[in-house]
């Protein structure tokens, strides 16, 4: 290369892509990624910051079935109406969603790679056949039932049951904190059964079943968060999901999601980066740029660093997915870095940002609030930490 050419190109360096991440993809993985920005800019952007402050996504039927028409709802699946992309793509489009929001990438990732993920890989043909294109299309919602109000990290104990009358199954119990659950058309609802936890597809018009919308939340303001009570609710045999018993059932489930935050918690960091240099760029106190300080040049820097690394992590992790295949720990280190990575960016953004960091007139403190339950839900830090070290020593310190 000319040394003309790499000047030119240093002088180009994105603050935002520090170590020129953008060479590794291919045309077509950037071509996804213009296409979910280019939604989340026309459809999602100008609204969300009012959906947050207002603790609602009120047009929740329509945004799904515009993200299911252009193929984003269990897009790495294959089949039954599904895009069949790669993993990488995935991760691209969490990426930009959670750049707008965390609660909208939790939309399509709860309907994705719980729900569908689910169904696709462990109901029958007649359960695929059912809901999977619909799932695709946005046009029926899902969500996913395994925490309970006394069983979060620890699903094992759940008490949620599903017992056989005849042919029917009966359900009882309640679960807590499900994403979607008040819109969702079908339900994918672990419970404990004679045979061990069985999966079940609850459709939400079925007697017994209710979803009450979880209220106060300071965090994913733009995402449903419901209770499902499951009073004697009656399902036909063919409701179960038919071969898979116990937690590998929903951990596989939950594999898939915690993949696709590796890749959205850096979408947050980056918006909240994003903002940070902007707003340092223009503030002038004491004569200068607060972009012109060495404190703050030392925050951006370190926000740069960890936004590149963790940008490179989820790539990697990617590019495992889509080849050899990633093991649980793998996905734990990519969640554990990259959430608190995010988290840690996000706050030294509202630190540049002043009093206005504060504001929802900037998207930073959004963010910040936002990945407080990125960094407990699919499982919390300490979850993760945990499987890292039974990963390495092995031992495990879960009890
Ligand atoms: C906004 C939001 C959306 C959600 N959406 C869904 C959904 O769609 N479906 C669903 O099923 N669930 C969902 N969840 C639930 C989420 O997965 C749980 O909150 C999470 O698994 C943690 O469970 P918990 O809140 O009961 O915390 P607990 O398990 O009670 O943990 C409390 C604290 O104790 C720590 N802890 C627990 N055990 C140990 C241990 N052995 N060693 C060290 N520390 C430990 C935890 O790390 C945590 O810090 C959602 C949660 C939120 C906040």
């Amino acid at each position: 290369m000319s040394t003309m050419s790499t000047a030119s190109r240093r002088s180009q360096t994105d603050p935002l892509d520090l170590l020129a991440i953008d060479d590794l993809l291919t045309s077509d993985e950037k071509a996804v990624r213009a296409s979910v920005r280019q939604v989340c800019d026309a459809s999602i952007e100008p609204y969300i910051a009012d959906w947050f402050e207002r603790g609602e996504l009120p047009v929740v039927r329509e945004l799904a079935k515009e993200l299911g028409g252009v193929g984003l709802l269990g897009m790495h699946l294959e089949g039954y109406g599904c895009a069949g992309m790669s993993a990488v793509d995935y991760g691209l489009a969490c990426l930009e969603l959670e750049a707008t929001d965390s609660g909208i990438r939790s939309l399509v990732s709860v309907q994705g790679s719980l729900a569908m993920y689910a169904i696709w890989r462990h109901g029958s043909e007649e359960q695929k056949q059912e809901w999977l294109p619909r799932m695709a299309a946005g046009e029926a919602i899902g969500c996913f039932g395994l925490t309970e109000p006394d069983h979060g990290s620890d699903p094992a104990g759940m008490r949620t049951r599903a017992r056989r009358d005849g042919d029917d199954w009966i359900l009882d119990g309640r679960k807590m904190w499900i994403t979607n659950g008040s819109v969702a058309d079908v339900a994918v609802v672990w419970a404990q059964t004679d045979e061990g936890i069985r999966g079940f597809v609850v459709p939400a018009g079925t007697p017994g079943f209710s979803a009450p919308l979880i209220k106060h939340k300071l965090s994913l303001r733009a995402s449903l968060t419901s209770e499902l009570v499951l009073d004697s609710v009656r399902l036909p045999a063919s409701a179960a999901f038919p071969e898979v018993r116990g937690l590998r059932g929903p951990l596989s489930c939950l594999n898939e999601a915690r993949y696709g935050i590796v890749w959205g918690a850096m979408g947050a960091a980056r918006s909240a980066l994003r903002a940070a240099l902007e707003y340092a760029g223009q503030r002038v106190q004491f004569g200068k740029p607060i972009a012109a300080y060495q404190l703050t040049q030392q925050k951006l820097a370190h926000m740069g660093v960890e936004l590149a690394n963790g940008t490179l992590l989820a790539l990697h992790l990617g590019r495992r997915k889509d080849g050899p295949g990633l093991r649980p720990e793998q996905i734990s280190t990519g969640k554990l870095n990259n959430v608190t990575k995010a988290l840690e960016i996000c706050r030294t953004a509202r630190t540049i940002l002043g009093a206005n960091g504060i504001s929802l007139e900037y998207p930073v403190i959004r963010h910040m609030n936002n990945l407080e339950s990125v960094l407990t839900y699919e499982g919390t830090a300490e979850m993760h930490t945990l499987v890292i070290g039974q990963a390495m020593t092995g031992h495990a310190a879960f009890r």
